[in-house]
């Protein structure tokens, strides 16, 4: 019984460890999901910048030929153009026009004019030149308006790979904050976008002293620099140290990756509450199952009691007149069906009421009592005793036939002989009995018969001076 609930128990945790485990995977599924269509909208934003430069160059820069820099009003124009299509991509913080030699001959901002492009191809003076889109992303120490910004830069080349112009797009990483604090998040949960280096560029909620400081990838995950496409992974935050399942996925083409973390005790605290109402359930189950195994345990015992008392003598524990007699019927039937001999011995007290007479009724039942327990331990297992009435008591022997028991009526008498109970204080007295003993036999018609003939023997065993066995 204790092992089936041990059991259960084993199961049931199993079971809701198994389903922890299946909501934790199905996270991961859908932050990894969430993170790469993230990452893909803001690699939109670097399509769309690369789709306004590609536009301004068509126009500044027709069909490859230098610029017109000493036409009238050229410089006018073009800030004018480069102001407009700043305009037109959300996040960009303005947009350059630089010639062969990479020093901006417009910008959207004046302040630049003149000044030599801070791209990595432009300090290096690299040739030949690539037509691609160019993005370089700038940190705090390195960025023109101190504030991490990501460059994106396409050029026009000649024949032979020398840069005839370019023009170049600065898109703040604020815009990535207020990008990331318009989705609708959990109360812990957090959206961020770091870089390759491990710097927390945005984050949300935003956590202002955490932005631009390192936020590596856990212990046992590849590096941020190093991630390529997207993963996911259960991690504690270095910040708040709560722990969530992240989603990281790299934006195309750039090194920045956007990462979506749900906090896992609020991800699980649907699963928390079905997991204690199954406990209590089960603990309620578990009660209910005590109370009843309690309750009909009494029942038996109350059962097995009342049966004890309805079948045995209060006195001396034997079994009563009633039981006896029925036992005996049965003990008849089972002795035809087996072809079984079976005897019984009627047993009297000799003398007793000289007993109560002279010791008093309570010295009488204590010999009562001495007789039965010598019974008891003389006629052993096989034997069924039972009061009759008074202090006659009849003994079924199965199995045994006249002869035999007569033998173990002997020993009985004997033994009796040697009994010695409590007549009063300090004085102690034996006591004799006279047993009829008779067998089964074919004439019989049920115990009746064979109870008649040990009767009539005990009788002869009185009548013959009494303690003695007579055979009937
Ligand atoms: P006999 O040898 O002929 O049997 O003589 P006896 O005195 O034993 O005669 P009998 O068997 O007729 O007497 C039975 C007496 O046993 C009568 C009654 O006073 C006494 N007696 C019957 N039941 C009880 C009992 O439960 N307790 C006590 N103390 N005495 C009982
Ligand atoms: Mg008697
Ligand atoms: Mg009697």
């Amino acid at each position: 019984m204790a092992l089936g609930f041990l059991a259960g128990a084993v199961w049931l945790g199993m079971d809701l460890h198994a389903s922890q485990q299946r909501i934790i995977a199905e996270k991961r599924d859908l932050v990894q999901q969430k993170s790469q269509f993230m990452s893909q909208w803001f690699g939109t934003t670097i399509l769309s910048t690369d789709y306004v430069l590609r536009d301004i160059l068509g126009r500044v820069v027709p069909a490859g030929t230098a610029p017109q820099t000493a036409a009238p009003g050229w410089q006018e124009q073009t800030i004018r153009l480069l102001g407009e299509k700043s305009q037109s991509v959300e996040g960009l913080d303005g947009i350059s026009f630089y010639g062969a030699d990479c020093v901006f001959m417009a910008a959207a901002n004046p302040k630049l004019i003149g000044f030599r492009s801070n791209q990595s191809f432009c300090r290096d003076r690299a040739e030949p030149v690539s037509s691609d889109t160019y993005i370089q992303y700038m940190p705090v120490e390195r960025s023109a308006t101190h504030r991490p910004v990501l460059l994106v830069s396409r050029n026009i080349v000649d024949g032979d790979g020398r840069l005839v112009a370019g023009a170049l797009a600065a898109i703040d990483l604020s815009f990535a904050q207020n990008w990331l604090e318009e989705f609708p998040i959990g109360r812990n949960d957090v959206l961020a976008v770091v870089d390759g280096n491990d710097t927390l560029l945005a984050r949300s909620p935003l956590l202002p002293g955490a932005i631009g400081s390192r936020a590596p990838a856990p212990a046992g995950q590849p590096s941020f620099g190093e991630t390529r496409g997207s993963a996911s992974f259960i991690a504690r935050s270095p910040f708040d140290g709560r722990e969530r399942v992240f989603g990281i996925s790299k934006i195309e083409k750039i090194p920045l990756l956007v990462l979506v973390g749900l906090d896992r005790e609020d991800l699980l605290a649907d699963w928390r509450h079905r997991a204690l109402q199954m406990g209590l359930g089960y603990l309620a189950l578990l009660l209910l199952a005590f109370a009843l195994l309690r309750s009909h345990r009494t029942a038996l015992r109350q059962r097995a009691e009342m049966h004890r008392l309805a079948v045995t003598d209060p006195l001396t524990g034997v079994f009563n007149r009633r039981h006896l007699l029925d036992t005996a019927a049965e003990e008849v039937v089972q002795a035809w069906r087996q072809g079984t001999p079976l005897s019984v011995l009627l047993l009297d007290i000799d003398h007793f009421k000289k007993v109560n007479d002279a010791w008093g009724h309570a010295a009488g039942d204590r010999a009562i009592c001495r007789l039965t327990e010598e019974m008891t331990v003389q006629m052993g297992p096989g034997a069924t005793i039972g009061r009759l009435g008074g202090e006659e008591f009849a003994v079924l022997l199965p199995g045994c036939d006249p002869t035999e028991a007569a033998i173990q009526a002997q020993t009985l008498r004997h033994a009796v002989e040697q009994v010695c109970f409590e007549a009063a204080d300090g004085v102690e007295r034996s006591l004799t009995v006279s047993i009829g003993v008779a067998g089964l036999r074919p004439e019989d018609t049920g115990f009746e018969t064979v109870q008649l003939r040990a009767d009539a023997a005990l009788y002869r065993a009185k009548a013959g001076g009494r303690n003695c066995v007579v055979v009937g």
